[in-house]
């Protein structure tokens, strides 16, 4: 069976997840677009080879020619697309966050929940990488022992100096290591506090940067998490697990180190489309072989929910200046 997509915002990630379901991930076809920029949206359409732009989103995930719907719009626009595949009974692929507030995702958890079935996947792709695949099947045979610490960190070259926002570098970005460290430990973040560092002379003036989060889980594991977002040297990302009897971190993404005039030099990549290809791919193709079921596997709505109230929390602490428990809504049976 071809999953018939209709994918609602032609934004940067839409554009990629498009051109991934048609020539990239097999059993799926790109049927309709939508976005605020008519102009855009048409633009995409008339790149693909099956696709119709459509006026609205909503109509996009209503169409009778799309089986399952992808939200790349912006965050604030999730719920309402997401509500809406819901309520269709359509499978739904949800780039993260799956909304910004904690209330909001609780909405979306409840609307899949009263249909009785999982339908949402939420775009945390760390979880498709082969490194922290890899990672997690350490931690979970034990070869750590107990995890006591993890390390995180999480660089980017630069953030538009127009609409990024310091909330943002732990919403939109910092949100990544909070669904990864839950998901590798297996353990909710009970507590957190934040830091901010003197200001990088490569920030604009009204951006915090870097930033660093700090996570308490319920078992007791603490987890430091520095999202610095203008380093200018690449996208670094840098995990390490430390248990009572061994450490796990991820190594470089380089398929070659070279030595040469006494230095020894690997590339860091230049961008997150680079870095993470591969688990971009992962993830939409298991989304496509679950759709075309009629059901979603991987991260989970009720993961949107968790990484939204922790990292919402995380603000209140740094806000507050002070360390915030995190209480969370009773988790459904559905996402047991
Ligand atoms: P983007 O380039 O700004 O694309 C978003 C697109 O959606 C824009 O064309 C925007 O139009 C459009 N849009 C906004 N409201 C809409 C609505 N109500 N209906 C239809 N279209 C609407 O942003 P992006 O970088 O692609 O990010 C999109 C989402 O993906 C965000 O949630 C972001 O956090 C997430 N993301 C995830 C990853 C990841 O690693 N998993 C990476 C990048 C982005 P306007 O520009 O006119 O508002």
């Amino acid at each position: 069976m071809t999953v018939r997509v209709g994918i609602v915002g032609t934004g940067m990630i839409g554009r990629d997840h498009a051109r991934r379901l048609t020539g990239t991930v097999a059993g799926a076809e790109v049927t309709a677009v939508a976005d605020v920029d008519a102009g855009r949206a048409r633009a995409v359409a008339a790149g693909l080879p099956a696709a119709r732009a459509l006026p609205r989103g909503l109509d996009v995930v209503a169409d009778a020619a799309v089986d399952a719907v992808l939200v790349t719009s912006s965050g604030p626009t999730h719920e309402e697309f997401v509500l809406a595949a819901i309520e269709a009974g359509k499978p739904v692929f949800c780039e993260k966050p799956l909304a910004p507030t904690a209330d909001a995702c609780l909405r979306v958890v409840r609307a899949e929940v009263a249909r009785g079935r999982r339908l949402v996947q939420v775009g945390f792709m760390r979880r498709y990488d082969d490194g922290y695949r890899a990672m997690k099947e350490v931690v979970d045979s034990g070869g750590l022992g107990t995890p006591l610490m993890v390390h995180c960190v999480h660089r980017n070259v630069s953030v538009p100096v127009a609409g990024y926002t310091s909330d943002m570098a732990v919403t939109d970005t910092g949100v990544h290591e909070i669904d990864a460290v839950r998901w590798l430990l297996g353990d909710e973040i009970a507590a957190v506090e934040m830091r901010a560092p003197r200001r990088s002379g490569r920030a604009p003036e009204h951006l915090r940067d870097p930033q660093i989060i700090l996570l308490e889980t319920r078992e007791g594991v603490h987890v430091d998490v520095e999202v610095y977002v203008n380093c200018g040297y690449g996208y670094d990302i840098r995990c390490e697990v430390v248990g009572e009897s061994g450490t796990a971190d991820l190594a470089g993404t380089a398929p070659v180190t070279v030595r040469a005039g006494g230095h020894r030099t690997a590339p860091v990549p230049a961008h997150w489309t680079d870095r993470f290809a591969r688990a971009y791919d992962a993830e939409v193709r298991e989304w496509v072989d679950s759709a075309a079921r009629g059901a979603a596997a991987g991260p989970s709505a009720w993961d949107g929910y968790a990484a939204t109230a922790v990292a919402a929390a995380c603000l209140e602490a740094r806000d507050g200046g002070r360390r915030v428990a995190v209480t969370l809504a009773e988790r459904p049976a559905l996402y047991a």
